[in-house]
């Protein structure tokens, strides 16, 4: 077909298809729904295609097709169209499907001059496509390629740098917002590599969840977490609790909830003095594994937070049945306070949900005391962020500990357990 389509001087291009959420409806289907998911998919992908297309099953979920002749107005139209194909609802047994797939697209002559390198490119173009939601199209640039490889330099680089002791913790301080007693403090954790340096988290949490690094990544952290807090209990510095940020990845994990008690027991810590931060995200998936795994960690007394609360879709009926003690309200809201009235309604609003769900609110990026008072004012008593301290290294947190009102350092415990 390359061939042919060299000597005519004509294009051609290349359909990288991957189902979205596949693993999800096979686990939950099993694997006969599963194949017949793909017989109709397969079906969908030839009978959309176009006549003189090629189509071939990759592996598990994964199609290629090759258009003969179609230059790239032609094959985004067919991209479009696919889309639209596979989106139609399909009866498996008695379940009611809508599949959707991500499709990245390379085209001959522009992108490569072999089907191997077209293939790949279009491969990539998929992932971006991933990455940027799904069941969407992408059309391959060779900025993909750049990115591709660095991303594949800083994942080796990651493994690397958790074996190398490379990573280390920052601890940031909640605080009561009426007097600034503190209330816990967040684990953050810091990348500084030899070559890349500093690595923000934003960054390369993602890539670790991607690579099958989170659960290492979030055991590491909350084991140098819990340590360093049983280091300061034994000093007499009271913190009150900790708070762990935990990946959608790890808690898809059913070991996590028997690793975090084991975690707490070597280190002598009480359950109730460690918090586990979720995010939103989770909810969304709606997973029996994933509840069960939360049921069991909270049934330990350790307790949770619903982090980034106001940014995802999470439906308010299944963060009821969540056994959540707290939201932390995102610092969107909050940077937003004074300039604009939506970012207000809505803080106002997420911090009437907490109150009404009898969760512990904290504000997230509070960076001046007028955004301080006029969360006061709408009754929430919990916050962290610049006004109060930046994320600190150990010794750093430790001295702000040990400055921040010494005659009432032993603050009571707070009580916002729900259940
Ligand atoms: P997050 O959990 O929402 O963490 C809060 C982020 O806000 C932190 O960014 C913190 O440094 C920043 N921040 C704190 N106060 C202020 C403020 O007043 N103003 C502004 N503009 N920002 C403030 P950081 O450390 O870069 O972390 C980013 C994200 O990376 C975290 O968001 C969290 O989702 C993830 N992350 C960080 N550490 C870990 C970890 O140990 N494990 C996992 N799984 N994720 C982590
Ligand atoms: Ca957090
Ligand atoms: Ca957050």
């Amino acid at each position: 077909l390359l061939l042919a389509a060299r000597q005519a001087g004509a294009a051609l291009s290349v359909l990288f298809v991957d189902l979205d959420r596949f693993k999800y409806i096979n686990d939950s289907l099993g694997h006969s729904g599963g194949d017949k998911m793909l017989r109709e998919v397969a079906k969908r992908l030839v009978a959309h295609a176009g006549e003189s297309a090629l189509v071939a099953r990759l592996s598990g979920d994964e199609f290629a097709l090759v258009l003969p002749g179609a230059d790239r107005t032609r094959t985004i139209a067919t991209g479009q169209r696919l889309l639209v194909a596979m989106r139609q609802p399909l009866r498996i047994d008695h379940a009611s499907i809508a599949p959707s797939a991500s499709i990245g697209i390379s085209l001959f002559p522009s992108d490569g001059d072999t089907l191997d390198y077209l293939l790949h490119c279009a491969e990539m173009a998929m992932y971006d496509a991933k990455a940027a939601g799904r069941n969407l199209f992408r059309l391959f640039s060779i900025e993909m390629n750049w990115a591709a490889q660095e991303r594949l330099a800083l994942e080796s680089a990651l493994r690397d740098a958790l074996l190398n002791e490379e990573l280390h913790l920052n601890f940031q301080p909640q605080v009561f917002l009426r007097d600034g007693r503190l209330y816990g403090l967040e684990v953050l954790v810091r990348w500084h590599h030899p070559h890349f340096g500093k690595v923000p988290p934003d960054r390369f949490v993602p890539l670790a969840e991607d690579a099958g690094l989170i659960g290492t990544l979030d055991r590491w952290v909350l084991e140098r977490a819990c340590a360093q807090l049983a280091a300061w209990r034994h000093e007499g510095i009271p913190v009150p609790t900790i708070s762990v940020n935990i990946s959608p990845g790890s808690f898809r994990d059913p070991a996590l909830a028997t690793d975090v008690a084991e975690t707490l027991s070597r280190h002598g810590l009480p359950a109730h003095a460690l918090v586990l931060e979720m995010t939103e995200g989770l909810l969304m998936e709606d997973d029996a594994g994933i509840a069960a795994t939360v049921a069991a960690i909270h049934a330990q007394g350790v307790r949770l937070s619903m982090d980034d609360f106001g940014t995802g879709y999470s439906s308010l009926g299944y963060l009821r049945q969540l056994p959540v003690h707290q939201l932390k309200l995102d610092k969107s809201f909050v940077i937003d306070l004074e300039s604009d009235a939506a970012a207000r309604e809505l803080a106002s609003a997420v911090i009437r949900i907490g109150d009404s769900l009898k969760l512990a609110v904290v504000a997230e990026g509070v960076e001046n005391d007028a955004q301080r008072q006029f969360l006061l004012s709408q009754g929430c008593h919990m916050g962290q962020g610049y006004l109060f301290s930046r994320p600190l290294d150990a010794d750093a947190a430790a001295q702000w500990m040990k400055s921040q009102h010494p005659a009432e350092r032993a603050a009571p415990q707070p009580n916002h357990s729900l259940r």
